[in-house]
């Protein structure tokens, strides 16, 4: 099983600390924003500390590095010409960014239609994917699957592959299936897995398959929410995420966590991904770890 979680790239350390973090949680895998996910704000390439940090990730073993674009991105935005071509020229740049990191593939969210509607706000991301992607990309980019909240896009296997279909190098798209997104946008991961990942396999293909993120979800099923649990304190539950975990057709796809701290005393908060890690690697469900991290015991 390829794991790991999001991690901070911050500070001095930059991408040196980020390497650090995950090799505390025993992950073989990390994704990490450049900067801050809700801004487009970038140090330049050489104050990011890339080779320091791969060489604590080789030490560890790690080698799956995924970038995670931000979340302001919206290639959806047809009123908005400017947001539209910040995103486009943003993209290509964090393209670039991801390939000089050492990144597999860069992540984004395919974008939110603002009120335009399903049919235009696909169209204005296939627009604009079109003029991101050329020969000259080498970097993947995955497109994740969305909760529906407000008007995202890519709710459906079938909208991200009515994306696909409308871009000339589609051969450099892939897609980041969120376990707590497609629960929330209904698919019923729960009783149904199997049947889920056979659509999954139809409509878009599972060597398309690039990234796992491995959430639970604080909603019912199809609620359109998109507000992720810790891992087995959630309405997916822990049998039916180590399932996807450890499923043999994405045996080789790095799963991510982006599961919320835990909250302890005095308004501290602990990083759950070691123990999350670790249950996921064994198949053992412990809900006392949850409090164990809290007390500071692991
Ligand atoms: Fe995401
Ligand atoms: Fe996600
Ligand atoms: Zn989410």
């Amino acid at each position: 099983m390829i794991i790991g979680s999001h991690v901070g790239m911050s500070g001095k350390e930059m991408f040196l600390g980020a390497a650090k973090e995950a090799a505390g949680y025993g992950a073989d895998a990390l994704m990490i924003y450049t900067g801050a996910p809700q801004n487009t704000k970038r140090k330049p390439i050489e104050e990011l500390k890339i080779q320091e940090g791969w060489d604590e990730l080789h030490q560890h073993e790690i080698e799956h590095l995924i970038v995670h674009a931000p979340y302001i991105i919206n290639l959806g935005n047809g009123v908005k010409e400017d947001i539209f071509e910040l995103a486009v020229r943003f993209l290509r740049l964090e393209l670039e960014r991801s390939e000089a990191m050492g990144g597999e593939v860069l992540v984004v969210h395919p974008g939110a239609h603002v009120g335009e509607g399903v049919d235009r706000g696909i169209e204005r991301v296939i627009q604009g994917l079109n003029q991101v992607l050329d020969e000259t990309t080498t970097i993947p980019l995955a497109l994740e699957t969305m909760a529906g909240k407000g008007s995202e896009l890519g709710r459906s296997f079938e909208e991200l592959a009515r994306i696909f279909d409308g871009v000339k190098h589609n051969e450099r798209l892939r897609v980041c299936i969120d376990t707590c997104h497609m629960h929330d946008a209904g698919y019923d991961l729960c009783q149904d897995w199997e049947g889920v990942l056979q659509k999954l396999d139809q409509v878009i293909g599972l060597d398309r398959v690039a990234v796992v993120h491995l959430n639970d979800s604080k909603n019912l099923r199809g609620a359109a929410k998109d507000r992720h649990e810790n891992i087995g304190f959630g309405a997916i539950g822990f049998d039916t995420l180590y399932r996807i975990a450890a499923c043999s057709e994405l045996s080789t796809v790095p799963k991510i966590l982006e599961t919320p701290y835990v909250p302890g005393a005095a308004k501290k908060t602990f990083p759950p991904y070691k123990y999350e890690i670790a249950m996921l690697r064994s198949g053992v469900f412990d809900p006392a770890l949850k409090q164990k991290i809290v007390e500071g015991e692991l």
